[in-house]
This record gives structure tokens, sequence and C-alpha cells, in this order.
């Protein structure tokens, strides 16, 4: 099968930009060296145009998953200019369709079925999708709001002002120019375009899956670490509209710290999650399925399987019940009207639900070592 035609404008950026950041970035810094507001500037430019991708182009803009204020999202619209990932619009676009079409070959845009490198950068290399390139029917929504519909009208002007103009006017109040050009700029412009780049490739490979086996999507806390927190992306391709990535309090997660503390200065609101039930019932499902592969394997498997699915029925009937009860009692509250029965009832079905989560965790860490693979 023939290739599709290179896409040149973007074969050129890349090359060139990464060429010149491991050629002339470390022999300027061995040369002459970095100020240190030129690493700080490094740092701060690094840390905005990543958020400004994460916590706008993808949480608010792609999911929806909070308002934000047009102040935050004028300052996401130029912090994505900064990060030249294309305009707001076009990434959301093609975003939309990765969730929609996840590993579908000829639909997902970044499809990680075709591999590392295919979804990591090949796929902006060729015009694998011209056809549809410019069709923005799936963000509608988005074109109706200004700052987005500015963003994409003056895009190529943004982003020669965010990484040429921002750059040279630190390093004239600094006094180091070429140096804050050379890392602040293009330094740090190919770190996030790579680090970004991360969550098609690399979290769609590496890591577990403790929510769902039905896509590629992995969680991996060290791929966290590199993308804002974007490498909870298991959880995430389940539970889209969640403004978190990470939802343990312990999970690197500063795109949702940054929405929080939005949130919390009126800056951000209806932020947006998944109910905690769905979530658990999520994980225990996955556990079982992955669980029922790895029995399956093994003769003489049928009682061990039977009682596992009785031991998640279980579980699954007492969490249904424990969250209705719970949210009973919450309305209850609202209303004033709490009295001692309903109050005994969640009580005990926690307790029951607690027991019975233990020896679910017990039965599923006997036959996961029981009967490795
Ligand atoms: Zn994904
Ligand atoms: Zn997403």
């Amino acid at each position: 099968m023939t290739k599709p035609p290179l896409i040149w404008t973007n074969v050129i950026l890349f090359s060139i930009t990464t060429l010149a950041a491991i050629t002339l970035l470390p022999w300027y810094g061995y040369q002459y060296g970095f100020e240190t507001a030129t690493w700080i500037s490094f740092g701060l430019l690094s840390v905005y145009s990543g958020l400004s991708i994460t916590a706008g182009y993808h949480r608010l803009w792609s999911h929806k998953a909070f308002q934000a204020h047009p102040i935050v999202r004028l300052i996401f619209a130029l912090g994505g200019a900064l990060a030249l990932q294309n305009s707001a619009l076009h990434w959301c676009s093609d975003h939309r369709i990765h969730h929609k079409h996840v590993d579908d070959n000829d639909k997902d845009p970044y499809s990680a079925k075709r591999g590392f490198w295919y979804s990591h950068i090949g796929w902006m290399l060729r015009d694998y999708q011209g056809s549809r390139y410019g069709d923005y029917r799936n963000v509608r929504d988005l074109s109706q709001d200004p700052i987005v519909a500015w963003q994409h009208k003056h895009y190529l002007l943004l982003v020669i002002i965010m990484n040429i103009g921002l750059p040279l006017l630190l390093g004239m109040i600094f006094g180091q120019i070429w140096g804050m050009l050379l890392l602040a700029g293009l330094g740090r412009l190919v770190l996030v375009h790579h680090c970004t780049f991360f969550i098609n490739s690399l979290a769609h490979i590496w890591g577990s899956q403790p929510y769902t086996q039905k896509n590629t999507a992995r969680d991996n806390g060290l791929i966290a670490l590199l993308t804002y927190g974007e490498g909870y992306h298991n959880f995430h391709h389940l539970f889209e509209y969640d403004y978190r990535n990470g939802i343990r309090w312990w999970q690197y997660d500063p795109t949702k710290w940054l929405i929080n503390l939005l949130a919390w200065g009126g800056l951000a609101s209806k932020l947006r999650t998944c109910p905690e039930e769905n979530i658990a019932q999520a994980r225990i499902t996955a556990q079982l399925e992955l669980l029922k592969q790895r029995l399956s394997q093994f003769h003489d498997n049928e009682q061990l399987i039977a009682n596992l699915q009785k031991e998640y029925e279980h579980l699954k009937y007492l969490l249904v019940q424990y969250y209705q009860a719970k949210k009973a009692l919450l309305d209850a509250k609202r209303k004033k009207l709490v009295d001692q029965q309903l109050l005994t009832t969640v009580t005990n079905l926690r307790a029951e639900l607690i027991k019975q989560q233990k020896i679910w965790k017990n039965i599923t860490a006997y036959y996961k070592s029981s009967h490795q693979s």
C-alpha cells in the first residue's frame, strides 16, 4: 500500500526544531552557559505551555470537564499557541475522534495500534487523514467560544508572538537574547512537544489497566510525571468527562490541582466528576475480567471461576446498595429528615461492604499468585 504524501511543513518543523535542540542548544550552553533567569524562564514556560494543553485544550475544551472564566481561557489559548500543537479547535476535533474511535486504525488519528512511532509523531508527518482536515463538525460547540475562534483565526501570528516574540522580550529584559531563544524558546518547545506526545504513544502502550481492558489506554505514574498528570490514561478513557485523571490524593495530577486552585479562586466552575460507585464497579469488573482470562489458561478452572464470579456479584450488589443508601441519607440530610433507621442501614451496609472488599482483595490476590501464567 502506498503511503500518503508527506506534510512538509510538519516534517521540516519537527526536523529543524529537534536537530537544533540537540546541537545548537548544548553547544551554546557549553560555550556561554545559561543565566539563572534563562533557566527559570525555561521552567515557567514549559509548565505554562504544558498545562495550557492538559488543562485547557484537553480537559476544558475537548471534554468540557469544567468551565473557565474568559481570562483563564485567554491564558490557555496563548499557552496553546506557545506549545505549538495546532489551534485548540483543531486539536480538540482530533482528540474527540480519538476518544470516539480509540484504536481504530482507520479512524483514530493517533491509533496506538499502529505502533509507538505512528502514535507519537508519525501521524503528523503524512497526510493520513487529509480528507477530514478542516472538518470541524464535532467541535461546533467550541467554535461558539469567541476565544477559541479568535485563536484559530490568528493562530500563526500567535505562534510567532509566543514562541519568538516572548523569549526575545525575556532575553532583552534579562540580557541573554540567544540563550533565552534557544533554551526557553526552542528547548522548551521540543521538550513539551514530546511530553504531550507521550500521552498518545506511551500512555497507550506502557502501564496497567485497572478500569478497562476494552482499549489500549494505560495508567502509569511515571508517564503522569512527564505529562502533568495525564498518565492516568486508562481511567481517563473510561471516565473522560471527569476533570481528574489521577483520582487518588497521592496520584500526581498537577492539572487537577490547577483546576481545583482556579475553582477555589472563583475562576473555574462546574467541575465534573464521575460517580464514585461507577468507578468502584469498573475497577472490580476489570479485575474480574483479567483474572478470568488468566484462569482460562488452566485446566479444571470452572469451580474457581464460579467462586470468583459469586464473590464479584456479591461485592457489586453491596456496592449498589451502599451507594443508594448513602444517596438517600444525603437527600434526607438536605431536607433535615434524617432518621435513625437510615443511619443504621448506611453504617451496616458500609461494614458489610468493607468486609466483602477484603474478601475480594484476598481472593484476587490468591488467584493471581497461584495461577501465574
Ligand atoms: Zn488516549
Ligand atoms: Zn481525552
